[in-house]
């Protein structure tokens, strides 16, 4: 493993410093320092990155491509400096010079390129293939823009663009020799040779594609992987100016921009699609690239033909978004290299494998023939075949079953389903928890799992330890090593272990003492950032994650705003004090998630403001949440919210990394809270709401009426009331849409439904919370058994169950 002593380190960081400024290390700003720092960190990575890519091609082990439209990955230096073992030596090493290590880490921007736990996951998944030695390597689009910076003004989101690449960025090195040319438009024509067909394509408009490669570092293993980012500029350069010669100046700067708009800007939409022919166009432009610069490698570095390439490679597309790597595979496999199509099918199909990560009707891509066909004519015409092949191999097997055939095709009623063609094309389905694979094999895929029942499997999501416990929690993390030994880092289910100190005092003493100090931290942040004071010895009761109709941010908020018509009725009411956290952004063009943000905003400013209940509740709705920001405030949370409505969560990650930060959780059984209730025992999680039965029972047979729970309780007549009825905002109209959502339209969520049944869940909270001994000893099983979510767990799964062997585990 790397090692580097104290006076060496503090040797080259000095060097580093004068060799990037100019000018000695006391004359340089914070900035300065972070920079030299992280550049220096660089120094250190590239040269085992090298090493590892030319091992890689010495031995021609499988390699994993991890396609993925957003890699969420926050802040890289901490993560960094973890991974090679030289936190602590780098922070004595600054700390003689008088810097504090964490606050430079805190001067990094967030790499955000993407919206949520999809993009997330994909970040987790590049740190642990690192970690267990696996060659597995990232691709998505290196976006100018990342997701939109959230403010609130005047209790409303108000979204600014994230320029993250206004200070340079040390991460990434641009390899322009590694470039591609993507095509799109234009057409094809089918020219027959000798009895082989041959497709020629003309008139389209090529676009070049160059990498931007970050590295992916391993948990003290010299591993580099590589996380490779495309980002799009106009093929012929200074050409392309003189051919708009003739004076015309602006249009080729228009034209210019016209090719960077590509990856110019991720989607700000989570579960939600939209069929914009941009994201089609940035869909197969970072695929196209990818797999060009997969097979080129291959025929440069790989042992064997690409006969071989599924033996040789494995290509893995997060969600629908890269599906097209499917036909493009099978484009160059034929056009290009000379197959024919069964081989080039079976290569294909046996190289590609698939995650689905959502039932959510709202977010199933389907795209419009029409469009799809006009920007990709040769993509559109393998689809065509390849759907006119799996079609027939259905009418074998269903005669004359239309029906179902129809329903299952790659192409109907004028649409390309993005998520058939996934099935077809790969030799792995999974779904991300238990149940969320359950209902895609029985309800929303079970045709295809009929058709072929062996594809289907689950991988329950998971969480990197090293950035959500080491990096999140250091206290916890030195706390859990005086107790249980350093061996949970390699093993994080041997955090077992720690179970067997649930009951002890001074254990349960220790716990409360490190939740308290992170507590006090973001106390100081809420104060620093939003002028709110909290009181940290208040329970914390958190929910953070994209806002969304379905994460039922409005039930938690319903159930506040009941207890404040309680506490002001009975101001003696006997309740745990508790300070409320939300955090979360809505997407732009989302007006029901956008208007649930005013609600809470609107909720706390009363609350806030009324020194009669301010002993008792406090809420604050963070700002602009992200990565770095949830790191902040999970080691913090003593309750963790996950209310979505059952069978909607198709796994939820940030359940996972709360519970390994030792907060409770309070949930209902959807998702992978199912499996984190199966962990940890029912009696160390606080479970309610409709069960995926009823829900299901609801959504076949009817019989939810909001207005039947309005008129049958007064309190649920009380909390509706008071959206609309001007009790929290002089504008009676300003929740509207909230209020519309809930009662006109008969709310698909069943938030009334639950109401309570979540009531009396928090009831239990309050209770529980009162035993010290029992509360502890909750957050000491919650932590304990919070290993098998560890993303090491998750990415073990894959290599074995979807990969292939041949992976070594030298961690292992
Ligand atoms: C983990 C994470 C998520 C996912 O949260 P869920 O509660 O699982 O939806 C979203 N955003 C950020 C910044 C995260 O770190």
């Amino acid at each position: 493993m790397f090692n580097i002593d104290k006076e060496t380190f503090k040797k080259d960081y000095e060097e580093k410093f004068i060799e990037m400024h100019g000018k000695d290390l006391h004359e340089g700003t914070d900035y300065n320092k972070y920079e030299a720092l992280a550049s220096l960190t660089r120094d250190y990575v590239v040269k085992m990155w090298i090493n590892t890519n030319k091992k890689y091609n010495f031995t021609g082990e499988k390699q994993v491509y991890y396609f993925s439209m957003e890699f969420l990955l926050g802040r890289l230096l901490g993560n960094a400096l973890i991974n090679l073992g030289i936190k602590d030596i780098c922070r004595e090493a600054l700390s003689d010079f008088n810097i504090n290590l964490d606050s430079l880490e805190e001067l990094e921007e967030d790499q955000g390129l993407g919206n949520g736990g999809l993009g997330r996951l994909a970040a987790c998944f590049l740190d642990s293939m690192a970690s267990l030695n696996i060659p597995g390597h990232g691709c998505g689009i290196r976006y100018k823009y990342g997701f939109f910076q959230q403010k609130i003004v005047n209790g409303k989101q108000i979204e600014t663009s994230d320029y993250w690449l206004k200070n340079a960025n040390v991460w990434e090195i641009k390899k322009s020799d590694k470039a591609q040319v993507v095509r799109f438009g234009g057409e094809v024509t089918t020219i027959n040779e000798d009895g082989h067909l041959r497709f020629n394509h003309t008139g389209y408009e090529a676009i070049l594609a160059v990498p931007y490669d970050i590295p992916v570092i391993g948990y003290e293993n010299e591993v580099v992987n590589t996380l490779r980012l495309w980002s799009a500029e106009p093929l012929y350069d200074e050409f392309d100016f003189s051919s708009f010669s003739r004076g015309d100046y602006l249009k080729a700067i228009e034209y210019k921009n016209s090719i960077e708009a590509i990856s110019q800007v991720l989607y700000p939409d989570d579960s939600f699609y939209e069929g914009k022919i941009l994201r089609l166009k940035q869909q197969y432009f970072f695929v196209s690239a990818g797999i060009q610069s997969i097979i080129r490698h291959f025929k440069a570095y790989g042992k064997g033909t690409l006969k071989d390439l599924d033996e040789k490679i494995a290509i893995h597309i997060n969600d629908t978004h890269p599906t097209l790597a499917i036909p493009e595979l099978m484009r160059i496999l034929m056009d290009e290299e000379g197959y024919g199509w069964n081989e080039a099918w079976r290569i294909t199909s046996n190289t590609i494998s698939y995650t689905n990560h959502t039932i959510l009707a709202e977010a199933l891509e389907k795209w419009p023939v029409e469009m799809f066909e006009k920007l990709l004519p040769r993509i559109y015409m393998i689809v065509e075949e390849i759907n006119r092949r799996f079609c027939q191999e259905l009418w074998n097997k269903y005669i004359g079953q239309w029906d179902k055939i129809s329903k299952m095709s790659i192409i109907a009623d004028g649409y390309v389903r993005m998520a058939h063609l996934a099935i077809v094309g790969s030799y792995s389905v999974n779904g991300v928890a238990k149940l969320h694979t359950e209902i895609l094999k029985k309800q929303e895929m079970s045709d295809f799992y009929y058709f072929n029942p062996t594809k289907f499997n689950n991988k329950t999501n998971g969480i990197t330890h090293r950035r959500w416990l080491m990096g999140a929690n250091p206290e916890l993390t030195d706390f859990l090593k005086e107790t249980i030994g350093s061996g949970f880092i390699k093993h994080p289910t041997d955090m077992e272990a720690f179970a067997a100190y649930a009951m002890d005092k001074s254990v349960q003493e220790r716990l409360h003492q490190i939740k308290l100090s992170n507590k006090k931290k973001l106390a100081e942040y809420i104060k620093i950032n939003q002028g709110i004071s909290v009181n940290p010895d208040s329970l914390f009761d958190v929910q953070v994650k994209r806002i969304h109709a379905y994460k039922r941010q409005t039930l938690n908020c319903l159930r506040i705003m009941d207890l404040y018509r309680r506490l002001i009725e009975n101001p003696n009411l006997d309740i745990v004090p508790r300070t409320f956290i939300f955090a979360g952004k809505a997407a732009p063009g989302y007006y029901l998630a956008k208007n649930t943000i005013e609600l809470i905003n609107a909720v706390a400013n009363k609350i806030n403001n009324d020194p009669k209940v301010n002993e008792k509740i406090k809420i604050v709705f963070m700002h602009n949440y992200r990565v770095s920001l949830a790191e902040t405030i999970i080691p913090a949370a003593d309750l963790s919210e996950q209310i979505s409505t059952t069978t909607k969560e198709a796994s939820g990650t940030s359940n996972m990394k709360f519970m390994m930060n030792g907060a409770v959780t309070i949930a209902t059984l959807d998702g992978a809270n199912i499996e984190i209730r199966d962990e940890v025992g029912d009696e160390n999680i606080i479970i309610f709401g409709l069960t995926e039965r009823e829900v299901l029972d609801y959504y076949q047979k009817g019989g939810y009426s909001a207005t039947d729970m309005i008129n049958g309780d007064y309190r649920i007549k009380q909390v509706t009331d008071d959206i609309v009825n001007g009790f929290y905002c002089g504008d009676k109209e300003r929740f509207r849409a909230v209020y519309e959502h809930l009662v006109t339209y008969n709310d698909e969520f069943f938030v009334l439904k639950d109401f309570h049944s979540y009531l009396k869940a928090q009831d239990k909270v309050d209770n529980l919370y009162r035993d010290f001994s029992k509360w502890q000893s909750m957050c000491a099983v919650n932590i304990a058994h919070s290993g098998i979510f560890s993303s090491d767990r998750t990415i073990q799964e894959y290599a074995t169950g979807i990969w292939g062997s041949g992976f070594l585990y030298k961690n292992l």
